[in-house]
């Protein structure tokens, strides 16, 4: 399956830099481009494309082969995603995001926060007591503070986070009546999140079983 460019792209922004993500969608539409192709491509020098290529490459997201010119008698390298060490890498930041939320998540359930009506500072219970409950910037009366809608966004973002990684380890390509109806759903609502593509993505998922009780009664029919 080949990753969509927006998920790509948040990857190499956070990992690489944000100076990547033009060559990035190059590489997204083509294989196997030549770093001269690429660097007039994005009208810059060969040796700042070598720069991004060599940054990408050592996180292990292009890959590419070589090939002689024989005019010239030297190398040519021609450069691609990497799609399955992108895919990888992916899958590795968001469990590394979801082991972080699981982590805060549990901190805000267990425990107590006291928070500066001037918005200053936060603490848990035991360092509020500390301070005898005053803010340590502005010297202000510290009060509980409600967390219930911090962990609610939390566990928002803890569901969308499983259902991602879930949709990396299963991709739903396989067969092709999902393919349709996914794109189907993409062209008209071309503004709906990502989120809900997914929703509608694990909903054609599970139409599954009843494709196959279709034909599992077609075969009875011809027994008949
Ligand atoms: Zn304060």
């Amino acid at each position: 399956m080949k990753l969509a460019l927006q998920s790509i792209e948040d990857l190499i922004h956070i990992i690489i830099g944000e100076d990547v993500i033009p060559l990035t969608k190059i590489l997204h539409a083509k294989d196997n481009i030549s770093e001269f192709k690429l660097a007039e491509m994005l009208n810059v020098t060969v040796n700042q494309i070598r720069n991004m290529l060599y940054r990408l490459y050592e996180q292990n997201l292009v890959v590419y082969i070589r090939k002689k010119d024989k005019k010239k008698g030297w190398y040519i390298y021609y450069w691609s995603l990497n799609q399955r060490g992108i895919e990888n890498t992916i899958l590795k930041t968001k469990l590394k995001q979801l082991e972080d939320l699981k982590i805060r998540i549990s901190r805000e359930q267990e425990s107590q926060f006291y928070v500066c009506p001037n918005g200053c500072m936060r603490f848990p219970i035991e360092t509020a007591m500390e301070y005898e409950f005053r803010c340590q910037e502005c010297g202000s009366l510290m009060k509980d503070l409600d967390n219930k809608k911090t962990i609610d966004n939390i566990k928002n973002m803890i569901t969308t986070l499983e259902t991602e990684i879930e949709i990396i380890r299963n991709p739903p390509v396989k067969v092709k009546i999902k393919k349709e109806k996914v794109s189907k759903v993409k062209i008209k609502k071309q503004k709906v999140s990502k989120v809900k593509i997914k929703k509608s993505i694990k909903n054609v998922l599970k139409e599954k079983p009843k494709k196959e009780i279709k034909k599992v009664s077609k075969v009875k029919k011809k027994k008949i």
